[in-house]
């Protein structure tokens, strides 16, 4: 059977010009960096190292810069280790970004997303092509291929290469940098994952030859011991509020150096709470810095986190996985959570 015997709807779902324009892009650029959104999970990371292996089967010159590195739970992905972060590689991320003549903007929809690296984007003359999943895109761009009906960023990535007729360049390796982040971004297809063509694209990654068991272990189920204490530690600590039906984790500074912390480690712990049929919609609170804490919160049905995380977090995110951050102490953090919690009561 043919590797590409797809069905013909995986032509119409991106509009013809959009691809052709990608084409062109890529077919004048001599140098193209890929970026994606800081702290960067499974689908910035997968559809970046994906993208970019595919780049340089077409005889590309292309880096991937990040404003920051990628956690050491996804480093086995082959590409995540010629990542330029411009936390490690200041100069060489400025160079870069300065010599870029196209700029594919991976899996956010603001330049606030990319951090450190927002000023470089700005002044560099490069064309940009934005590929993302998230609502209301708020970037200047040549392209903009906004989807918030695919799962992730990772899948409409391989819509566009598939209508590029650039599918035949994945590699293995490329094929699991894809999957990855379709993966991470639907909790191992246990959201956002009933659309019947999800399954079509791994059907094709698949017969690529990537090894879909051993990825799970690798992405969902492999944990330092101090990643597998600190997530029984949050979860035995966590309070369920319940006339919020809400679940709320909350990890200070202080717990977090018991543990010996290191980014990634608490990675999932939100979604914990939400096992409990009572909770609705759950808030990990961590302390990163002095007077600095990163909210997560994820929700089931159409509980709006993104607005939560808007409104009251600097944030945004997606209607059941959302972010933003607290400028303050963590019992600041939780006080001023405890305040907000009935205006969103509505949408129990
Ligand atoms: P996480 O809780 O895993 O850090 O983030 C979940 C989702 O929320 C991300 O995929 C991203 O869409 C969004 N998100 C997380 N943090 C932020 C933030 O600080 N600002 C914005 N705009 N979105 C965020
Ligand atoms: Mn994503």
């Amino acid at each position: 059977m043919p590797a590409y015997s797809r069905p013909s709807r995986f032509n119409t779902v991106i509009p013809s010009e959009i691809v052709e324009r990608v084409k062109q892009l890529v077919l004048v650029s001599n140098h193209i960096v890929i970026t994606c959104h800081v702290s960067p999970d499974g689908d910035a990371l997968g559809s970046s190292t994906g993208l970019c292996a595919v780049m340089r089967a077409l005889g590309k010159d292309v880096r991937i810069v990040t404003a920051d590195c990628p956690p050491r739970s996804l480093c086995f992905l082959p590409g995540v280790r010629d990542i330029v972060s411009a936390t490690r590689q200041p100069e060489l991320a400025a160079r870069l970004l300065g010599e870029a003549d196209l700029l594919f903007c991976m899996d956010f929809n603001s330049l606030k997303r990319v951090d450190r690296l927002a000023e470089l984007v700005e002044v560099s003359g490069a064309k940009r092509v934005v590929i993302d999943h998230h609502i209301n895109p708020d970037i200047e761009a040549d392209t903009i291929i906004s989807f918030p009906q695919v799962s992730s960023t990772s899948a409409l990535l391989y819509i566009l290469l598939y209508q590029a007729g650039w599918a035949r360049y994945l590699s293995r390796g490329a094929a699991a940098d894809i999957f990855t982040g379709m993966m991470t971004d639907t909790g191992h297809f246990s959201y956002n994952s009933n659309d019947p063509d999800l399954y079509l694209i791994i059907h094709d990654l698949l017969r690529k030859g990537i090894d879909k068991d051993n990825l799970y272990k690798l992405v969902m189920n492999t944990s330092s011991e101090n990643r597998v204490r600190i997530m029984g530690y949050g979860q035995y600590r966590m309070e369920v509020i319940k006339p919020h039906r809400l679940g709320l984790i909350t990890l200070s500074r202080e717990e977090l150096a018991e543990f010996d912390y290191s980014k990634g480690d608490t990675e999932g712990l939100v979604n914990t709470p939400l096992a409990i049929p009572e909770v609705t919609w759950s808030v990990f609170m961590r302390e990163d810095e002095k007077d600095k804490v990163k909210v997560s919160m994820r929700s089931k049905d159409t509980f709006p986190v993104n607005l939560v995380c808007e409104e009251c977090f600097g944030g945004g995110g997606h209607e059941n996985a959302a972010g933003g951050e607290f400028q303050g102490s963590l019992s600041e953090a939780t006080s001023y959570l405890l305040t907000i919690l009935p205006k969103y009561d509505k949408y129990l």
